[in-house]
């Protein structure tokens, strides 16, 4: 291992952010993104790379190419199959990794919600709730709600949708967390919202829309996450340096 540990950090969360920027002057950090945001959010004084690596064998490949010591997967909950793909890479490569995972939110007493494995069951589910729909799920998967009957929808992302996964007839809106609990109170009302779509996120970025759910009496239809990969996991950007520092050989 170099004298300054070579460090991956898998990214695209607020924590990836915390953590390279915290990790940078004791550390060689990579921050990697896919590319789906125009304009991220970014560490500074990183490296940073854009763009899917190509699969398992090409994340090794580039993994022992560019000398990585320790990777840190501190992408987004959802981010299934990134988060699996490294499992794998770090396996093969004997690379030490570990991953960062926000708390799942969990349900406080006045919330009405509606627990569903994944995004389909929200939407097979969403006629029986009610008739106007706020999304805030990121805009990869809307399609799955183009054919709901008799609900409209209201969807916030980042950038707005392009061709792909726009969902025909909705309102769109754009906008980065974090929201305030007005902010989100009053696109609820103003938006006549009766019910709203939510991922299991975690954190506080974003849960401000759950909180005045709660407040205005709307259910939420709360997708669960995906099983998380096997292997050392941590909650905060805190653990994750002592990590790097136990693991990299206490470099700070
Ligand atoms: P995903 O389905 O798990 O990954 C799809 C493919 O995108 C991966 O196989 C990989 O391509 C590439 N990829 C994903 N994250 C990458 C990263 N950090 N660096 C390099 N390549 C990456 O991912 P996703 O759910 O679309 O999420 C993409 C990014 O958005 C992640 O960085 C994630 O943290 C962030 N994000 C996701 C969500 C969400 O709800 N899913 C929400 C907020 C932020 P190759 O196979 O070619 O390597």
């Amino acid at each position: 291992m170099a004298d300054r540990p070579h460090v991956l950090v898998l990214g695209g969360t607020a924590e990836a952010v915390a953590l390279a920027n915290a990790a940078a002057p004791h550390f060689d950090v990579t921050y990697s993104l896919a590319g789906r945001t125009q304009s991220p959010s970014l560490p500074d004084n990183v490296t940073v790379r854009t763009g899917g690596f190509g699969g398992i064998a090409a994340l090794s490949a580039w993994l022992l190419k560019r000398d990585i010591d320790l990777v840190v997967d501190a992408t987004h909950p959802f981010a299934e199959k990134i988060s699996a793909n490294a499992t794998t890479a770090c396996d093969m490569t004997g690379s030490p990794r570990l991953r960062l995972l926000r708390p799942a939110w969990t349900s406080v007493l006045g919330d009405d919600w509606r627990e569903v494995t994944d995004i389909a069951a929200a939407a097979r589910l969403l006629p029986e709730i009610g008739s106007c729909a706020f999304l805030s799920i990121g805009r990869q998967e809307l399609a799955v709600f183009a054919d709901v009957p008799g609900v409209s929808f209201v969807a916030r992302s980042i950038d707005p949708p392009d061709g792909d996964n726009a969902l025909p007839g909705a309102t769109w809106l754009t906008g980065r967390g974090p929201f305030t609990m007005e902010q989100e109170t009053t696109l609820l009302r103003d938006h006549g919202i009766d019910v709203v779509v939510s991922k299991n996120a975690g954190g506080d970025a974003t849960y401000a829309k759950i909180a005045a759910a709660r407040d205005l009496s709307i259910p939420v239809v709360m997708i669960a996450r995906p099983d998380p990969p096997l292997g050392e996991t941590v909650a905060t950007v805190d653990a994750a340096l002592e990590w790097l520092d136990a693991t990299g050989g206490n470099h700070r």
